[in-house]
């Protein structure tokens, strides 16, 4: 990716909306919001992202400021908060936002949302969505954010994006297991927002991360990428502050790079 010039810099907030699965209930499904104060712009919208977004309290995150959507697939943990969504914003007396939705996803968004969404939400918006459907490319969504889509092994038509903020590169990648597309992903990225499913060696997956291909993707990757590990699914018997704890002690060698976020977290993108 060319870097971006600006010669006023925005600042710009990434909130962490759900940092778990549909499993891990005490954490909401996968989403991620970034602010430059006017726009926000999410990262997939798993149940309650809506909702999260008020709970921030915090004006640059604002529900009436989001217009972009990128949607990493089409798994129910990544998408269960566009109902409410779409019903929030028709039914609104406050969200004076009630403006264009822009939704990007992979080949299959158009297919997902007439018939599975539509059906299931009942009616259509009463408000302009707009669906773009991305492969392999990298465009400006703004005077201030470009984003590349990059593929990822995981569901079929998988993606992951990289913003290009600032002259610094957030890559956020949904699910995915090991390849290299991982790796060259994370290899470009400042800030890396990645998923470890399953913290052991129980579930054997290429589509999904565990201790094994984690401790493979450190030794691959460039060390001065802040690594943010989500969608992690809970242990039998184990508190989720047991199992971070368990997790940072596999990986002490690396643990200053690598970073645990709950859910409501906001970090500045520098
Ligand atoms: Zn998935
Ligand atoms: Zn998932």
């Amino acid at each position: 990716m060319s870097a971006y010039k600006n010669d006023t810099k925005k600042s710009f907030r990434l909130a962490f909306l759900g940092t778990g699965t549909c499993s891990s209930t005490k954490r909401n499904p996968s989403s991620f919001a970034i602010s430059d104060g006017n726009i926000i712009t999410a990262v997939d919208f798993g149940g309650g992202a809506y909702h999260q977004l008020s709970r921030l309290d915090n004006e640059l995150f604002d529900p009436g400021k989001l217009k972009n959507i990128f949607i990493t697939h089409f798994h129910n943990d990544h998408i269960s908060g566009l109902p409410d969504l779409i019903w929030g914003k028709m039914y609104s007396p406050i969200d004076s936002g009630n403006k264009e939705l822009i939704v990007y996803g992979p080949p299959g968004l158009q297919k997902f949302w007439n018939e599975r969404l539509m059906p299931f939400i009942g009616k259509e918006p009463s408000f302009k969505v707009t669906l773009r459907e991305l492969s392999n490319e990298y465009f400006a969504i703004s005077d201030d954010i470009s984003v590349k889509c990059s593929p990822v092994f995981h569901s079929e038509n998988s993606v992951a994006y990289s913003f290009e903020i600032n002259g610094k590169i957030i890559s956020i990648t949904g699910d995915t297991g090991l390849n290299d597309n991982l790796i060259s992903i994370i290899n470009m990225s400042d800030i890396a927002i990645t998923e470890w499913s399953f913290t052991d060696n129980n579930n054997e997956t290429a589509k999904h991360m565990n201790n094994n291909s984690i401790l493979k993707l450190l030794d691959s990757v460039r060390s001065d990428c802040d690594l943010y590990f989500t969608h992690i699914y809970p242990e039998n018997g184990m508190d989720f502050m047991e199992q971070i704890k368990k997790i940072k002690k596999f990986i002490a060698n690396n643990s200053n790079k690598c970073f645990f976020p709950e859910d409501l977290l906001v970090i500045d993108i520098k």
